[in-house]
């Protein structure tokens, strides 16, 4: 069955209308430290947020944490949190971090697993039965055992969506139009009569939650990239890399490559 790509209209309600704290940050095993000397307020918008859910599902290290910060924002610090702080600099347990990453990762592949299950992939539907004890708490005692296929589906995708809805932490959502002065720097800037739902994100965690649920509910195509090899929403059937980063190293690898003759120093 073909796939269908991205609905663009869709993901242009991706802004966040809630000021983020972000800045140069340091990090290690233990913590994730801003210093509010170092910090400063911006609006999030469509081209900021365009890998954040990646960004943070793929995150493993420190120093991945510091560059997030750098880039994003503190994931857990609304700007008002972050300004009603008493100390000089404001931290993050580095532990919050992975447990969210985590989360974020088994979401996306629950979701990727679903998908293919539902067309009767049975080795899709073979990992989904093999993460059945974290679907416990439905089933009802004995049916663990033998539980049917219809049944797996079912628990599993109720229990995707409610995983989604705790990390969107009561997310206000709002209708913007494309005339709104929050709306600068979206495809939908200054277009007459254009729409669109903007969830007000007070912080990046909950605006990877309100991604997900787009990918999620929109059937959002996810590909492996085939140098790093972290998921990423296709935009494009042809896209075969997560970012102009990966496709350009790929690109220059190939362009080495064919120039045998060129000694690198
Ligand atoms: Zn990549």
């Amino acid at each position: 069955m073909a796939e269908p790509l991205t609905d663009r209209r869709s993901v242009k309600w991706a802004a966040a209308r809630r000021a983020w704290v972000r800045g140069a940050a340091r990090a290690d095993t233990e913590w994730v430290t801003l210093a509010v000397t170092d910090a400063q307020e911006y609006m999030p918008n469509e081209g900021t947020l365009h890998t954040l859910l990646f960004d943070l599902a793929h995150l493993r290290r420190p120093k991945e944490a510091a560059a997030f910060v750098g880039r994003y924002g503190l994931l857990l610090h609304s700007a008002a949190r972050f300004n009603a702080r008493k100390d000089s600099e404001v931290r993050e347990r580095f532990s919050d971090w992975l447990d969210t990453a985590h989360a974020l990762t088994l979401a996306l592949r629950t979701y990727r697993l679903l998908r293919q299950a539902v067309t009767g992939d049975s080795e899709a539907l073979g990992h989904l039965r093999a993460e059945r004890p974290s679907l416990a708490m439905r089933y009802t005692p004995g049916e663990e055992d033998d539980l049917d296929d219809a049944t797996l589906l079912r628990y599993a995708s109720q229990d995707l969506a409610e995983r989604v809805t705790l990390g969107l932490e009561l997310a206000p959502i709002s209708l913007v139009s494309g005339a709104d002065p929050h709306m600068k720097g979206s495809a939908l800037r200054d277009a007459p009569g254009a729409f669109a739902f903007l969830c007000e994100c007070w912080t990046p965690r909950q605006y990877a939650y309100w991604r997900l649920s787009h990918v999620i509910a929109h059937h959002e195509t996810l590909r492996d990239c085939a140098d790093c090899g972290r998921p990423f929403g296709v935009t494009d059937a042809r896209q075969r890399y997560c970012s102009t980063t990966c496709a350009n190293r790929v690109r220059h690898q190939r362009w080495v490559a064919k120039r045998p003759n060129t000694t690198t120093p």
